[in-house]
């Protein structure tokens, strides 16, 4: 059986004590959500790709080290937001966190990285 599968047959029996008993079994039917929740965080989801203008260091034409906007551009969990990686690390597998290290999410990185492109931690010039 797979987490999907336990998951299905679990929210199907909280389902019907909710419906049917009128949860006056309150502890179990929590057990079963707990039970469910940790069994979500099995089921690998797709990290969540947003980004932030940072102010980083560039040497401008006449050689001087000025500061500059910098697009940045990072994963973070699905489940609870924290952070995973930068979006340039990411074409890169020793980057991947298989697991967020705050709530347990496991995070399915194929596909995720396909496009191509520059590290991330230069950035886009603004
Ligand atoms: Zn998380």
């Amino acid at each position: 059986m797979d987490a999907q599968k336990a998951i299905k047959e679990l929210q199907s029996r909280i389902d019907l004590i909710e419906k049917d008993y009128k949860n006056n079994v309150p502890e179990y039917t929590e057990a079963l959500k707990m039970a469910v929740s940790a069994l979500k965080k099995q089921v690998a989801k797709k990290p969540e790709r947003t980004g932030r203008v940072v102010q980083g260091l560039q040497e401008n034409d006449e050689g001087h080290m000025i500061y500059v906007d910098i697009q940045q551009d990072y994963y973070e969990c699905p489940k609870c937001g924290s952070f995973l990686g930068y979006a340039g690390d990411c074409a890169d597998e020793n980057y991947w966190y298989r697991y967020c290290a705050d709530c347990g999410q496991a995070i399915d990185w194929s596909g995720v990285c396909d496009e191509t492109e520059n590290s991330l931690h230069e950035g886009d010039r603004r």
